[in-house]
């Protein structure tokens, strides 16, 4: 099979090594000159079997549609089906129709009756735009007084223009977050081995969100009991509720929850892979991607996913500067000899030419391990080979507390 990529980071170089693997080809477009198969040709001029979109906006923006339209055969869904990612109020009504366990929340375009409904709320504040802000137009804070400025500078379109003019305002939820990751046909939703990321900037989860700065799976806290009431209380019904619009979503669905003391609660649903959840949860799939992701794309899931038993870390280098205003042209030093340690994959999220850097985040550094502990000591290890001026990591990823508690696929 030949194997079309559409997208530019890490999570596509991810996607390609795991698409390659039982001997299809691969191009990737645009790529990255870290990715070995990067081509400089569109996506509509590219020929291939299967085309595989990576990033939101592209789904959004119907490319999907387009390649559909071209007769192509696309895993990733249309844009009907990519405003679960494209607008969070759309997301919580359909939620809300469909009964999925979701944060109490209210939706507005208007700063007054936001802040008379934040007023309602308990500490802490959760303040979203509607529309797509790579991962950052996500407000958590304990401070009303922060919470309405905030308010007011997402309604203002200062802060995010046209994404922040509607905004949705949750109850804060507390527990551990989880992703899950489904692939769909239209019909049916077969979950992948869950991940967690870690969205904060700094250690301890302190900071601003990113787009990611690490994750880990499999989740010791997220056995198949889990998986199981998540696919069972959100996941069915979503699909369900979509196929009642007349959507038929063929892609990733991207549970995004909070396991909270009341049970899974979803937080947020994306329309493809995550990055970096794609960069854990692919290296442990020993099956055949291209093969399923071919069935979902036609409508008739048939295999059943497999999984190495090994864990995998992955920890994000970001450039100097991320997430405000990344530093680009550095000169990055260490890679071979980082990606010649056993276990370890490097993944290019924003290597330009030269190995310079050339975006926020920088690489992404997977390890495999027997164990979390062990996958978290070989991708550290390989951290530690790799420099360039201003590069910056998080040093908590999949540690101590997740690292050391049970292990289960
Ligand atoms: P989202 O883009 O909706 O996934 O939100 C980004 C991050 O903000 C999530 O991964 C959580 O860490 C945090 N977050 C979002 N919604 C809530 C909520 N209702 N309560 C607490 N934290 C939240």
């Amino acid at each position: 099979m030949r194997v079309c990529v559409v997208g530019a980071g890490g999570r596509e170089h991810a996607l390609a090594d795991a698409l390659s693997r039982p001997g299809h080809d691969v191009v990737v477009t645009p790529g990255n000159p870290g990715i070995p198969w990067s081509v400089a040709t569109p996506p509509e001029e590219v020929d291939g079997d299967l085309f595989v979109i990576g990033p939101e906006v592209p789904l959004v923006e119907g490319l999907a549609d387009r390649l559909r339209a071209a007769g192509r055969l696309v895993f990733g869904p249309g844009a009907d089906g990519a405003r679960l990612e494209g607008s969070k109020r759309w997301m919580k009504e359909l939620l809300v129709e469909a009964g999925v366990p979701t944060a109490r929340h209210g939706s507005f375009t208007d700063p007054g009756e936001a802040i008379a409904f934040l007023e309602t709320l308990p500490p802490p504040y959760v303040v979203k735009t509607d529309g797509l802000a790579a991962g950052k137009g996500v407000l958590v804070t304990p401070s009303l007084a922060a919470a309405a400025d905030d308010v007011r500078a997402k309604l203002s379109g200062s802060s995010f223009g046209q994404a922040g003019r509607t905004v949705v305002i949750e109850e804060g939820l507390t527990g551990p977050e989880l992703s899950l990751l489904c692939v769909c046909d239209g019909r049916r939703a077969v979950p992948l081995a869950p991940a967690q990321d870690f969205k904060r900037l700094l250690d301890g989860d302190e900071g601003p969100n990113t787009g990611g700065m690490g994750a880990y799976s499999p989740v010791p806290v997220a056995g198949p009991d889990v998986v199981a009431e998540v696919m069972a209380s959100a996941v069915e019904p979503t699909m369900a509720a979509l196929r009642a619009r007349g959507i038929d979503y063929r892609g990733v669905l991207y549970a995004g929850l909070m396991l909270t003391p009341a049970g899974p609660r979803i937080v947020e649903y994306n329309a493809r892979f995550g990055d970096p959840e794609a960069q854990v949860v692919l290296p442990r799939y020993t099956g055949d991607l291209a093969r399923l992701l071919a069935e979902a794309a036609q409508g008739e899931l048939r295999a059943a996913p497999v999984w190495d038993e090994r864990a995998a870390v992955t920890v994000v280098l970001a450039a100097d500067g991320y997430p405000v205003a990344p530093r680009t042209g550095d000169p990055i030093t260490g890679i071979d000899e980082a990606a010649a340690l056993p276990g370890v994959t490097l993944y290019s999220a924003g290597v330009g030419p030269g190995r310079t850097t050339a975006g926020g985040r920088v690489l992404d550094v997977t390890a495999l391990g027997e164990d979390l502990p062990e996958a978290r000591r070989r991708a550290y290890e390989a951290v530690s080979l790799i420099d360039w001026p201003g590069m910056h990591y998080r040093r908590d990823i999949a540690g101590p507390a997740e690292s050391q508690a049970e292990v289960r696929t």
